[in-house]
């Protein structure tokens, strides 16, 4: 495969320079963060009084974790760490675990934030010649703007679509040619199950790729999607308080998402020692950002679990990669004292060709008790008012989730279409039990 680079020397850095860029920057991010009444407190705390005291990339263990709560705690301006008419622009998280936190970016910020996610699109394969067709929300959500800009460096002809409205995105497609988008991975499969249902046929519109994320996803669900659209999908991760998009994204190796080591500075704890774990395996992971003045974060713990390849990519870059996250340290569900990620009911339920695009869990008190019930739309080939075939889907999914995660949950079978659909991050799992007791 001939692999194409936006920024050929920073995405082939040899590790040495690399570390020695990173080291540079951290001490810049430090002098930054001094400024901000937070880390002034809290790294002074520890005897970092300036850059200097920040000797070698080890030193970084010095600096304590960054939280959620610090962050809403600083709000608004307890992070700032330029003049607020340096400031251009503000973006906050989605909030999908509580208060949302907010995040400033002076003029080179979100110069260089732009630079990052045009590094992901094209080392994708897409190029100034594509059509673009964004469709997350813009506002305070960093998909939209972030994606833009990243769109518009490259050059393309961005559509600044916003999610929602199948029948517009379809008709925007077809219109001006789309060749990519950019959604959460539910909403592709929902406009898959539009398309059949509006009667759009796959060889009205030109789409070639897909970027995928802001939530969790299974291989078994980009399979799906990939099959469903004769499409390539990338998975592209970020979050808010690193700036959005731009984080880690995958290559055209698709295994794996480069994280951008001359932007952040990752580690993977242990959640509960917070100690680093052995190389290669899964953990908490803790960013640094490296290529934001006006909010450095530093050590944030972002709960999401994941850990590194320990082989190089075949693409020649030398920015390490991370394995697919598979959701958060605070998503798992204890059901009758069993840990169980949604993620891994994804991936079951997913992977099972009668299945739909849509499901939903829901776990509820029944006595003592957790009872879990998946329930799931039926694929376009089963019908809803035939008995047979529906109670043999229903037990070959019970069955399989039995057997794969030794839980035993209940399974409703809906029609297409017909279980609740977001516009922004899906919400997978509603969980009753507070409620009854
Ligand atoms: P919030 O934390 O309120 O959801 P953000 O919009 O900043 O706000 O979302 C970032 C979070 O979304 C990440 O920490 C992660 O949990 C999730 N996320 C983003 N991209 C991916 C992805 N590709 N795979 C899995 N999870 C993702
Ligand atoms: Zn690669």
């Amino acid at each position: 495969m001939n692999y194409q680079y936006w920024h050929p020397k920073m995405e082939t850095l040899p590790r040495p320079e690399l570390e020695a860029w990173q080291l540079a920057r951290l001490k810049d991010m430090i002098t930054y963060a001094l400024r901000t009444p937070f880390y002034k407190e809290r790294l002074t705390r520890v005897g970092i009084r300036g850059a200097e005291d920040i000797k070698s990339l080890d030193d970084i263990k010095r600096i304590p974790f960054t939280t959620k709560h610090d962050l809403r705690e600083a709000f608004p301006y307890g992070m700032l760490s330029v003049p607020l008419e340096d400031v251009i622009r503000l973006h906050a998280s989605s909030g999908t675990t509580g208060t949302p936190t907010t995040i400033y970016f002076n003029r080179q910020d979100i110069g260089r934030w732009s630079g990052f996610v045009a590094r992901c699109i094209y080392g994708t394969g897409c190029n100034r010649t594509d059509v673009f067709q964004n469709m997350i929300s813009y506002g305070l959500f960093t998909g939209g703007l972030g994606f833009h800009a990243g769109g518009e460096e490259i050059g393309m002809l961005v559509i600044p679509s916003g999610s929602g409205n199948t029948t517009r995105q379809f008709k925007l497609m077809q219109d001006f040619g789309t060749t990519v988008v950019h959604a959460t991975p539910s909403f592709l499969l929902h406009v898959e199950s539009r398309m059949k249902e509006e009667g759009v046929s796959r060889d009205s519109i030109s789409l070639k790729r897909a970027f995928a994320g802001a939530e969790p996803y299974s291989e078994d669900t980009r399979r799906r999607i990939e099959e469903l659209l004769h499409i390539d999908v990338y998975n592209s991760y970020g979050l808010s308080e690193m700036s959005g998009p731009g984080v880690a994204f995958e290559c055209q190796a698709k295994n794996g998402l480069h994280l951008w080591e001359d932007g952040y500075i990752a580690e993977i704890v242990d959640p509960e020692t917070l100690e680093p774990v052995p190389e290669g395996e899964i953990g908490e992971l803790v960013l640094t950002i490296l290529c934001r003045e006006a909010t450095p974060i530093l050590r944030y713990r972002t709960r999401d679990l994941s850990g590194f390849y320990p082989d190089p990519c075949p693409c020649g870059r030398t920015h390490r990669r991370l394995r697919r996250i598979t959701g958060r340290t605070d998503d798992m569900l204890i059901i009758n004292g069993v840990n169980l990620f949604p993620s891994q009911i994804e991936e079951v339920i997913m992977g099972i060709r009668e299945v739909g695009n849509n499901y939903l869990i829901v776990v509820e008190k029944d006595g003592s008790l957790d009872r879990l019930t998946v329930k799931t739309e039926v694929g376009p080939d089963i019908f809803m008012d035939d008995a047979r075939p529906l109670n043999a889907l229903r037990e070959k999914i019970r069955k399989t989730l039995q057997a794969l995660i030794t839980i035993n949950p209940r399974v409703e079978l809906h029609e297409s279409g017909s279980l609740p659909v977001s516009e922004g991050k899906a919400k997978r799992v509603q969980d009753n039990r507070s409620k009854d007791v």
